[in-house]
């Protein structure tokens, strides 16, 4: 069985810079529904065209749009012995979409199915906001930075790519606060849904980025 691992977290808790490094380590890939979106954006597909609309303003995007995106990079062959899930389930519908979706890849692949944990990664909401103004990421290789406690080592550059750092355009102080509140309404729920199935492990996250390292690993091996 195969293992699947879902982080849940609001925006700014951390849970990509950790996840990429999960990946690394498990050989396994990491998926982030917000990353394939930006990249639908990039290329203009009309996915990408209708899903912009809903980003802009911190809202999340429509749930067939996200379940075919998801659907398809599940079927590469990388995912075949597991992955990781960033930013996806966001909702109870997209959670419950997602079990179908596992069904369906059971027969894909022919296989006993997935096994999915659910890790939690808990911030105090006050310290977000602060949080995602400081982030900025490599456009080239995704690496993500803090201008406050993840400084890449020459201002304003990747470290791996050497290309210049970019502020994503919803990590202003005002579409940060929608997508809280979006937080708070859809995908905060999902916390009793993983809970009540037994399968939701919690993470102190407001902590240094080592230490929530080494509380990860604990709880994902
Ligand atoms: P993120 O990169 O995870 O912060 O996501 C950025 C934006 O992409 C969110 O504010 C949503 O508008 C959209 N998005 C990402 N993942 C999902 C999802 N699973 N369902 C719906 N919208 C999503």
């Amino acid at each position: 069985m195969k293992n699947v691992f879902i982080f849940l977290g609001p925006p700014g808790s951390g849970k990509g810079t950790q996840t990429s490094r999960l990946a690394e380590e498990l050989n396994f890939p990491h998926i982030d529904t917000g990353s394939l979106l930006r990249q639908n954006i990039k290329e203009q597909t009309p996915y990408g065209i209708e899903a912009k609309k809903y980003m802009d303003k911190g809202q999340l995007v429509p749930i067939e749009i996200v379940q075919d995106i998801i659907f398809e990079r599940l079927k590469k062959d990388d995912a075949k012995n597991g992955y990781i899930l960033d930013g996806y389930p966001r909702s109870v519908e997209q959670a419950e979409a997602l079990e179908v979706i596992h069904e369906k890849l059971k027969e894909y692949w022919n296989d006993n199915g997935a096994k999915v944990t659910a890790v939690y990664f808990d911030v105090p909401m006050e310290k977000l906001v602060e949080r995602l103004v400081n982030r900025r990421s490599c456009p080239m290789c995704g690496e993500i930075y803090n201008l406050k406690n993840k400084k890449p080592l020459k201002e304003g550059f990747c470290d791996k790519c050497g290309v210049e750092l970019v502020q994503r355009t919803d990590d202003n102080e005002e579409t940060a606060r929608l997508r809280f509140e979006t937080y708070n309404k859809e995908t905060k729920p999902l916390l009793d849904y993983y809970g009540n199935k037994n399968n939701l492990k919690t993470i102190d996250a407001d902590k240094d980025i080592e230490e929530v390292w080494n509380n990860l690993l604990k709880v994902v091996k």
